[in-house]
């Protein structure tokens, strides 16, 4: 289901004339809180995500056109559904980048996911867009403002663009960190700990993810707790529906439980990856 109204929109920061706005679809009913962002600079618009329901999609792009200034690119950060599908609906006129690893993927795969996803009826967009600019890892000035753009493998996806505004004390996580929501866990979770404890260690002091609300490092300590608990209990033998109900009852505080019906098929029943 879709709200009548986009839920929140923030301004996560401002500095000098650079505003970072993020915007977050909703938390009821199956949905995922979709956390998509916007770096505005003197000149430019720079967006990270796309949103998944064409509805979300297109309220994203709405509120980026209303701020008034070009949109000069869209940062892909993975190739799960839930971040790519909005772009076919709303934003294939935009040049988009995306890690070389997730555009050949979704060359390969795309189509597929999209047909899979037919009962989303009308949330799912009608066609796919596939990013065909190459980011990797490295510094870049954009629009007087500096990025730095990172490779992660192996956390909640197996190849993830993190993108640090250092000057803003903004790193755009995505799916690094659910923020106040219930994570997409996978079978690298181990290594995705290490990557974030690595991330309290650094100078930045919000961190926006690819679902919920803007983050500071006391939920990224309890991502690394969260995920601490998961391999404990998959460890000990829990899977599936009892596993589910373990963690919502240890942790009632979590939103978008639909998440798990998502993710326990490929974690615990090898299910295809998209
Ligand atoms: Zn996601």
């Amino acid at each position: 289901m879709v709200a009548q109204l986009p839920d929140p929109i923030k301004i996560v920061r401002r500095a000098g004339d650079v505003r970072i706005h993020t915007f977050i679809s909703s938390f009821t009913d199956d949905n995922i809180a979709n956390a998509t962002h916007i770096i505005e600079s003197r000149n430019k618009l720079v967006l990270v995500d796309g949103q998944f329901l064409v509805p979300y999609a297109l309220q994203f792009r709405e509120y980026a056109a209303g701020i008034g200034k070009q949109i000069e690119r869209i940062y892909l950060s993975h190739r799960h559904p839930d971040h790519w599908f909005g772009l076919g609906a709303a934003f294939s006129d935009i040049p988009i980048f995306a890690l070389p690893e997730t555009i050949a993927f979704l060359k390969q795969h795309g189509e597929d996911s999209l047909k899979d996803h037919w009962k989303m009826g009308n949330l799912a967009p009608k066609s796919l867009i596939i990013p065909e600019q190459t980011v990797r890892a490295g510094e870049e000035i954009i629009d007087g403002v500096k990025y730095v753009f990172d490779e992660v493998v192996d956390t909640e996806i197996d190849f993830l663009l993190t993108i640090g505004l250092p000057d803003l004390g903004v790193f755009i996580a995505q799916d690094l960190i659910y923020s106040g929501t219930h994570l997409y866990l996978t079978k690298y979770m181990e290594h995705w700990i290490g990557i974030l404890q690595h991330m309290l260690l650094s100078d930045y002091d919000i961190f926006l993810p690819g679902h919920g609300f803007p983050a500071d490092k006391n939920e990224v300590a309890r991502n690394i707790e969260y995920l601490s608990v998961a391999m404990e209990a998959v460890g000990k033998g829990l899977a599936s529906d009892a596993f589910k109900q373990f963690m919502i009852e240890r942790f009632p505080e979590r939103k978008c439980p639909a998440i798990f019906d998502i993710y326990m098929p490929r974690l615990f029943d090898n299910a295809s990856e998209f």
